[in-house]
């Protein structure tokens, strides 16, 4: 037997930065969601597995149209209407985990992202009206299982996710440890109790400021040679900031010193933010031979 080419081209890609964060990237822990808008781990959308749920979703209209419910589409929602009025259909493809939790308890990201459908419902309507209720279909993409579960639109409830999420996207400084029931699961586990470094980014850049959950920065806004990580972050790797030199952007952490491409510090090991991501990833950054030829030779790390 052959695999079908076709899925071998429908491969990965990256999902550049986006300004603010998607109701369905919400957290109880506020510093998964500050990771997330720093972009600190480079996440790739699979094609496939957009296709796949964008094929479950149209089995589950086809499926409900069947019992005889009168469902239709107005721009990228799905509406339902009965005697009472209008519902919105909210259908989610999940993981047999992500089914059972949710069977369970419906993740607050999955509430709040209902929530937010139904608060911008009126653009829907040609006469402004918002809906208030919304069905959310869970569907296990394995065995097709089904739960539905309803959600009435909560002002107050939709403020809390929505002042908690604007709280992550405009702290300067990173939020404390909330250690949740989704930390196995955590994309940023190895950042944040783990030693990890993120990659560099003009989000990991000590010279770049949140203004409001915009990130400006002098130098432009497209990765450069002046990458200098945001002590914040080697702080989490384990390594605390000992002097810094502003007019260098020089920040010395003891053993080695961080700096623009081009900036050496005489006798003491100087990485650009690449150089020091690849010695970290290379489990070099604790040998002290490592450390004092590249201090006493000025030496580079071939990328
Ligand atoms: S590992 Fe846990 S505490 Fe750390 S960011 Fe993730 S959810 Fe929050
Ligand atoms: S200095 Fe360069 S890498 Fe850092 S934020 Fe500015 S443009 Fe981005």
């Amino acid at each position: 037997m052959e695999l079908i080419p076709l899925l071998d081209t429908l491969s990965k890609h990256p999902v550049y930065d986006t300004d603010s964060l998607k109701p369905l990237q919400f957290s109880a822990c506020e510093r998964r969601m500050w990771f997330h808008h720093r972009n600190v781990s480079q996440f790739k959308a699979d094609t496939r597995l957009v296709l796949l749920d964008n094929s479950i979703r149209q089995i589950v209209i086809h499926a409900l149209k069947a019992t005889g419910r009168v469902i239709g589409p107005a721009k990228h929602e799905w509406i339902m209407r009965h005697d009472e009025g209008f519902t919105l259909l909210c259908i989610h493809p999940m993981r047999g985990d992500e089914y059972t939790r949710n069977f369970n308890r419906l993740d607050d990201a999955i509430e709040f992202d209902a929530l937010h459908r139904l608060d911008t419902s009126s653009e829907l309507s040609s006469r402004g009206n918002r809906l208030n209720h919304a069905i959310v279909i869970g569907v296990h993409r394995g065995s097709m299982a089904m739960f539905e579960a309803n959600i009435w639109h909560d002002d107050d409830r939709l403020s809390m996710f929505r002042a908690m999420m604007q709280s992550a996207e405009t702290a300067e400084t990173i939020p404390d440890m909330v250690p949740d029931k989704y930390c196995n699961d955590c994309d940023y586990v190895d950042f944040c109790n783990r030693n990890a470094i993120p990659r560099a980014t003009c989000r990991t850049c000590a010279n770049v400021t949140n203004v409001g959950g915009q990130f400006e920065c002098r130098y432009g806004s497209i990765v450069c040679d002046k990458h200098i990580y945001h002590p914040q972050f080697m702080a989490l790797a384990g390594y605390d900031v000992v002097a810094a030199d502003p007019d260098r952007m020089v920040i010395d952490y003891g053993d080695f010193c961080n700096a623009p491409e081009g900036v050496k510090v005489d006798g003491k090991a100087t990485m650009t933010s690449r150089e020091l991501a690849k010695a970290c990833r290379e489990d070099w950054m604790q040998d002290d031979r490592f450390l004092a030829v590249m201090g006493a030779f000025n030496a580079r790390l071939e990328l």
